[in-house]
C-alpha cells in the first residue's frame, strides 16, 4: 500500500507530519541495520515436493551484552545420562562444584545464537583441553563455542581467554564449593546476596538464578556483564520470575562423582 493511498484523504498538515514520521522511520531503519537475517534452510523430499523452514542467521559480533552462566555441577550430574562424563563419574580427578557453562552474547530481548563464523564453530582439541579445568567436559566447549562463542566475533582462542577472565573476576562464596551435607537446601534471595556481597560492583540484577528438577534444584546462577568485562543489569532474558521463581532450592553436595537425588524438603535422611 503507497504513501499516498494510507494518507491521501488527510489534510495537508497531518500529511507533512506523517511524511516526516515516514522519513524518520526510514532514517532509524538505515542507522540500524538488524542483527539478523532469515536463512531458508528448507529442501526437497524424496518425492520431490518442496518443504519450506527459515532459521534466523546473526551477524557474529552484534549483540548488547554478556551473560555468564556458572552450572551448579552436582545438579547437572544428578540428571546427566552420559555416564562417560568425568565430571560426574568420578574420574575428574577432584569435586565439582559451580563451573562454567558458558558466556553467552545476549540482545537486551533475545539472544544471537549459531552464527556465521570463518571458523564455522570448529574448537582446535589443544584449545578445549585448556579450558577443561573450568569447563569440565569437552562436549560443552564444542557445544558452548559452536552455538554462542561465534556470536563474540572473538574468534575461538579470543572467547575463551575472554569466558575465563569473566570467569576469574567472579568469586564463588567460599561455602558453596564446600557443600558435603545431602540435606542443603537455600533461599534464593539469600544465596543472590551472598554473591553480591562476595563481589563489589555486582549489580543487584545483575545476577539470576536458574532452578529446576527435583527439589527444585539450583541449575546455574547467571552474571551479567558489558562488553567491556564489567558487571552489569541483565536484560529482560534473566527476568528472575521467570527463571526460577522458587523461594528455595536444593543444592546437591559437592563430591566425586554419582546421582544426588533431592530429599523432600524437612526429610530426614
Ligand atoms: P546451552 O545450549 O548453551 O543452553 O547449553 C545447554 C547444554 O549444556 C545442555 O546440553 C546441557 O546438558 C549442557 N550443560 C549444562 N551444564 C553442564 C555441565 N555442568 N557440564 C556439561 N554440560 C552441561
Amino acid at each position: 500500500m503507497g504513501f499516498s493511498r494510507l494518507f491521501g484523504r488527510r489534510p495537508a498538515r497531518i500529511q507533512g507530519i506523517a511524511a516526516a514520521l515516514v522519513a524518520a522511520a526510514g532514517v532509524l531503519m538505515a542507522a540500524a541495520p538488524p542483527a539478523s537475517a532469515q536463512r531458508n534452510t528448507g529442501g526437497y523430499t524424496r518425492d520431490g515436493s518442496q518443504y519450506g523452514r527459515t532459521q534466523r542467521v546473526y551477524e557474529a559480533g552484534k549483540f548488547d551484552y554478556y551473560v555468564m552462566s556458572l552450572s551448579w555441577s552436582p545438579s547437572y550430574c544428578a540428571s546427566a545420562r552420559d555416564t562417560r562424563d568425568p565430571q560426574c563419574n568420578g574420574t575428574g580427578g577432584r569435586p565439582f562444584s559451580f563451573v562454567l557453562h558458558g558466556v553467552w552474547p545476549q540482545f537486551e530481548k533475545g539472544w544471537p545464537q549459531d552464527c556465521q563464523s570463518p571458523d564455522k564453530g570448529f574448537v582446535p582439541r589443544p584449545v578445549a583441553n585448556r579450558m577443561l579445568d573450568i569447563m569440565p567436559s569437552d562436549k560443552l566447549v564444542f557445544h558452548e563455542y559452536r552455538k554462542h562463542g561465534t556470536c563474540s566475533g572473538l574468534g575461538v582462542d579470543g572467547y575463551f581467554d575472554m569466558a575465563r577472565s569473566l570467569y576469574n573476576k567472579v568469586k564463588v562464596p567460599p561455602r558453596f564449593a564446600a557443600i558435603t551435607d545431602p540435606r542443603t537446601f537455600v533461599s534464593t534471595p539469600e544465596l543472590m546476596a551472598e554473591f553480591l556481597a562476595a563481589n563489589p560492583g555486582m549489580k543487584a540484577d545483575g545476577i539470576a538464578v536458574q532452578c529446576g528438577g527435583s527439589g527444585p534444584r539450583l541449575q546455574e546462577v547467571r552474571i551479567c556483564f558489558d562488553k567491556g568485562g564489567n558487571f552489569r543489569s541483565c536484560g529482560r532474558n534473566e527476568n528472575q520470575s521467570r527463571m526460577c521463581s522458587s523461594q528455595q532450592v536444593y543444592m546437591p553436595p559437592v563430591r566425586a562423582g554419582g546421582r544426588n537425588d533431592a530429599p523432600a524438603i524437612g526429610q530426614k535422611i
